[in-house]
């Protein structure tokens, strides 16, 4: 498979995209998590990105597409890719069209998880993520056995810098502008599938039947 998820943070893309991971061994590749290693190994592609992360603006199409180039050309990608937080403005998805063609690739489907604002704060604010392993817990749903500490790895679980809800809002207007606007480009290409829920159940079933 190689898919693009595409959804406002928090519409439960990491997931969805874990899940898809099991059933081809395609990769998930999140561009988040990739910016997140950088900062936190202080290298200059952290430094670069650092502060427009904490603020929960997008980092430039530039570094982004540096860092795509080399990954999509990497060997594990040749089986499938899960395109998780990627691309994330309409220049990225161009130069993504212009680096496959390049390639000889094609995207199987951009699925979009379309959910709700309110769904989204709640969901983001409540969220708590291991500063070791990356596990993800939310204090309401999937609490740790131990308040604080991960049940995976011992380590201690905080709330990310840009899960705060100023900067969570400000993301969802970055999302509405820059964002939201790959729904109609991947519409107009035939790669749209619009699915209203995160639950994996009804999202594979949506999915078989659009690959069939
Ligand atoms: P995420 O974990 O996908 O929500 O990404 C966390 C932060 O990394 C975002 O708020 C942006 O600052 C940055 N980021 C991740 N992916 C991209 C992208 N494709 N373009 C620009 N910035 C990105």
């Amino acid at each position: 498979m190689k898919i693009i998820l595409l959804g406002p943070p928090g519409a439960g893309k990491g997931t969805i995209a874990k899940v898809l991971t099991q059933y081809d061994g395609s990769v998930q590749i999140s561009t988040g998590d990739i910016l997140r290693g950088a900062v936190a190994a202080g290298t200059e592609l952290g430094k670069q990105a650092e502060a427009a992360m904490k603020a929960g603006n997008l980092v430039t199409d530039e570094l982004i597409m540096g860092i795509m180039e080399q990954r999509l050309q990497q060997d594990d990608c040749k089986i499938g890719y899960l395109l998780d937080g990627f691309p994330r403005t309409i220049p990225q998805a161009r130069a993504l069209k212009t680096l496959l063609e390049k390639l000889n690739e094609k995207l199987d489907c951009v699925l979009e998880l379309d959910i709700s604002r309110d769904v989204i704060i709640d969901r983001l604010t409540t969220r708590r993520t291991c500063t070791q392993c990356g596990a993800i817990y939310n204090i309401k749903s999937k609490p740790p056995k131990v308040d604080g500490i991960c049940d995976v790895c011992g380590s201690d679980i905080v709330q990310r810098d840009d899960e705060t809800e100023a900067v969570i809002s400000n993301r969802l207007e970055v999302y509405n502008d820059q964002t939201a606007p790959l729904v109609d480009f991947y519409r107009q290409e035939g790669l749209l599938l619009s699915i209203q829920t995160s639950d994996s159940g009804p999202v594979l079933e949506a999915l078989k039947s659009r690959l069939r």
